[in-house]
């Protein structure tokens, strides 16, 4: 009998496909007390397992296939700086030596008490960081339990590789992602993970049919049944009767000719019916990833995260080394190029080393972004210093996080201004005109968005905070991501006050959140008036379809209705009648 099972669609496409479970990653560790006289050789076993578990890793790095997306090997290169980093290392050897404890029992208490510190996290990129202690854990520890650290391997007695599988995990390391998108692997189902997940991430650049969150897979789903996983709807039918596999067999054809017509839209300009010329850009997170965008046909970089440089390290990125990377990128960058400073929470200190004060109860509404910036202005400095010197090679935009009025704006405004005229004094080069300006994602700033539009010179609507902040739900809370409603008419309405307030101080206004890389938001974006949307690169094909498919005027005419329709179920309709 067919069964259908829900979880979150984090990659889309359909695939159809055998099941294969893999291990558990739910490790049964074994504690014991040591004899003095054992202690030594327990260390030299610990260091023996670590080094082992790093030359595996080398090895899965090496067989990334050439052409991959840069953000894979970046996972691997992650938990390779993981390996080493003391604080797995001493605190673990501390554990051996003072609790007396077996090596497996003390890396274990080391990753219960950095886990606990990243659950009070708030960042969404700084949470993903407990699934990569996690793995890099599990990994020393396979080793040293002397059990299989791929899962790709232990699967293979089971696993016929000359069908076409789908993998489902309770949860998968990026390294087995890596290993087993080069076997006949067309989908994977993980019980945990969202969105943001490792497997969500990867699985997207990859293009792999992706399922996460689907709590019980692997009681479900038996070990050799055909399964039919649809990664955009997020659902898995298993043991499909001859019509579904008929139905979503059609589907899979459908969407691989779309995906080839989309490819012939990649040098088209973005134009649409009635020839208003909108600008798709990209949101990247490293240097590398701006090839990949430009190749996947953004125009530009619309959000450069410049966090990761802060990240998986114990020291601050000097000014030189923060240099190095914003001046290859904006080389890099074919068109304007748009970097965000640095967007952390009080919750930093554990990546950086830094004592950036204790990690506050409520770290969404705390000392984050560039109210920390401003509190610490020689973090800040460095940045800035090294974004102005920068400048020169190429059309860069400066974007501050988290501004919530004019006063806030001025003083981080003025403190750039003080920085260019120090950095002038020094005989440092730097471009003319390096516009600045403000992302609007909280409620306060888009509200007063008239005053910030005199003073800013562009804006950039981050969504995925302006949704948080407006309707008071934490963005990385599993219990409430059902309130997450990009649609809300609160929501819609400080979006609309946001690129009014541009257009008539005559300001670009770009969108940068999650909403702008959603074609189905697209229509009502466009009839709200915005010209300019950054995105995962991934997703620009698709919305330039969109855009070619509109008639901008008379969306706005449809949208301008809508928002004033007192009734929201008539403004839900009309949405999506659009
Ligand atoms: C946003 O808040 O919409 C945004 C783009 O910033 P981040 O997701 O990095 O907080
Ligand atoms: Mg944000």
């Amino acid at each position: 009998m067919s069964l259908w099972l829900n979880g979150i669609g984090v990659s889309r496409g359909v695939a159809i496909g055998r099941a294969q479970r893999l291990h558990s990653t739910d490790l049964e560790i074994p504690e014991r007390r040591l004899q003095a006289g054992d202690i030594e050789h327990e260390i030299t076993r610990f260091y023996g397992a670590q080094r082992r578990a790093r030359d595996e890793l080398k090895r899965v790095r090496e067989q990334i296939p050439p052409g991959t997306p840069g953000d894979i090997a970046a996972f691997i290169d992650t938990h390779l700086l993981m390996m080493d980093d003391r604080s797995i290392v001493d605190t673990t050897i501390g554990h051996i030596r003072s609790a007396k404890l077996n090596a497996e029992a003390a890396l274990k208490r080391t990753r219960d008490a950095m886990v606990a510190i990243f659950d009070q996290m708030d960042d969404p990129y700084l949470r993903t960081r407990k699934d990569d202690v996690g793995h890099v854990v599990d990994r020393i520890q396979r080793v040293l339990m002397k059990l299989s650290t791929t899962a790709a391997v232990e699967g293979a007695p089971k696993f016929d590789i000359a069908e076409q599988t789908v993998i489902v995990a309770d949860d998968i390391t990026p390294a087995d992602i890596i290993l087993l998108s080069q076997q006949k692997v067309v989908a994977f189902i993980t019980e945990f993970g969202g969105p943001t997940s490792h497997t969500a991430i990867l699985a997207r650049s990859l293009g792999i049919p992706a399922i996460v969150g689907l709590r019980d897979a692997r009681k479900w789903l038996r070990d050799g049944e055909t399964v039919i996983v649809d990664g955009e709807q997020g659902h898995a039918l298993a043991a499909p009767d001859a019509e579904a596999l008929t139905f979503f067999k059609s589907k899979q054809v459908k969407l691989a000719q779309d995906r080839a017509t989309l490819q012939l839209l990649r040098d088209k300009p973005a134009i649409s019916k009635d020839g208003v010329k909108i600008r798709l850009l990209a949101n990247i997170e490293s240097p590398d990833d701006a090839i990949h965008a430009a190749e996947l046909g953004a125009e530009g970089v619309g959000l450069y995260r410049t966090e990761f440089l802060y990240m998986n390290r114990k020291d601050l990125p000097s000014e030189e080394e923060q240099f190095e990377a914003y001046a290859k990128v904006v080389s890099a960058v074919k068109g304007p190029l748009t970097i965000r400073t640095l967007d952390l929470g009080a919750d930093k200190q554990v990546d950086s080393g830094a004592r950036l004060g204790p990690t506050p109860n409520n770290p969404a509404l705390g000392l984050r972004a560039i109210r920390l910036c401003l509190r610490e202005p020689e973090l800040f400095r460095a940045q800035v210093r090294a974004l102005l010197r920068a400048s020169r090679f190429g059309e860069m935009k400066i974007m501050l996080p988290m501004i919530s009025s004019v006063a806030e704006y001025r003083q981080a405004h003025n403190f750039m201004a003080a920085t260019r005229i120090e950095l002038a004094r020094e005989g440092y080069k730097m471009a003319d005109d390096v516009p600045v300006g403000a992302m609007i994602e909280i409620p306060a700033a888009a509200l007063a968005s008239p005053m910030l539009a005199r003073e800013c010179q562009f804006f950039s609507i981050g969504t995925n905070d302006l949704i948080q902040y407006t309707l008071a739900i934490d963005r990385v809370d599993d219990e409430v991501n059902y309130l997450y409603d990009p649609l809300h008419p609160a929501v819609l309405q400080l979006i609309q006050r946001t690129i009014q307030s541009g257009v008539r101080a005559g300001i670009p206004v770009t969108m940068c959140g999650e909403m702008a890389g959603d074609v189905r938001y697209t229509r009502l974006l466009l009839g709200l008036g915005l010209q300019e949307f950054s995105m995962h690169p991934a997703n620009v094909l698709e919305i330039k379809r969109a855009v070619l498919d509109a008639d901008v005027k008379s969306l706005q005419a449809q949208t301008l209705r809508l928002l004033a329709s007192a009734d929201i179920e008539e403004q839900q309709a009309l949405i999506a009648a659009l």
